[in-house]
């Protein structure tokens, strides 16, 4: 059996790496978590677009172990907001905000936005780098609404408030499985393996 090509994941988030490798393995790829390489610095998300951030991530971490690797970045997005807290999200509420305190802040500002004017979207971009090639970009999107309280369990972040009227449930409301089928990361993750092909 031939040897499993390595991309180094700049994430140390075991659910997010699991999500990755599920969808890299028909391809013969294994994602590594950066958790696997402890001297690797920490990289800042400092940048005003999800590409930037996932290309800062790629490129720092390839240039410094050597190895292809794999960045992401993803978030939410509010038309009535005017696009935030896009790159803001992990901590829309102060830096060490708790995803509740994020989705509160999020409901107290739409309190008198009517229904049909919560649209809104996660994004996620995936910058893929291997040494001494051209990054390969690819992106992904899930349309929704911005609920007016939360409901269920599942998933992180703003899930409890994203209502996706498709399916006619919260995205929190969604087994793992499920979430694949549909989420950001994972079309994100579809758009990179038909360019990796
Ligand atoms: P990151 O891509 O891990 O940096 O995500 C940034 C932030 O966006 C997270 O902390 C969440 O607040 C939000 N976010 C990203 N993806 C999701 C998702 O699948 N569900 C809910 N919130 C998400």
């Amino acid at each position: 059996m031939s040897e499993r090509k390595k991309v180094v994941l700049a994430t140390r988030n075991q659910g997010k790496v699991k999500e990755f490798n599920r969808l890299f393995a028909d391809l013969g790829w294994e994602g590594i978590s950066l958790a696997e390489f402890e001297e690797v610095p920490e990289v800042v998300e400092d940048k005003e677009t999800f590409e930037a951030n996932a290309l800062k991530k790629a490129i720092t971490i390839s240039t410094y172990l050597n190895l292809p690797a794999m960045g992401d970045d993803s978030g939410l997005e509010v038309d009535a907001l005017d696009g935030r807290p896009g790159v803001y999200s992990a901590r829309y509420a102060g830096e060490d905000a708790t995803d509740e305190q994020n989705w509160r802040k999020l409901l107290t500002e739409l309190e008198s936005v009517p229904m049909e004017q919560r649209t809104a979207r996660f994004r996620c971009t995936l910058a893929f780098v291997v040494p001494g090639c051209d990054p390969i970009i690819a992106t992904g999107s899930c349309e929704g609404l911005i609920a007016r309280e939360a409901k269920g369990t599942n998933g992180f972040g703003y899930d409890p408030v994203f209502y996706i009227p498709e399916i006619e449930k919260m995205m929190a409301q969604l087994l793992p499985d499920e979430k694949n089928q549909l989420s950001h990361r994972a079309r994100a993750m579809h758009h990179l393996l038909q360019k990796l092909q």
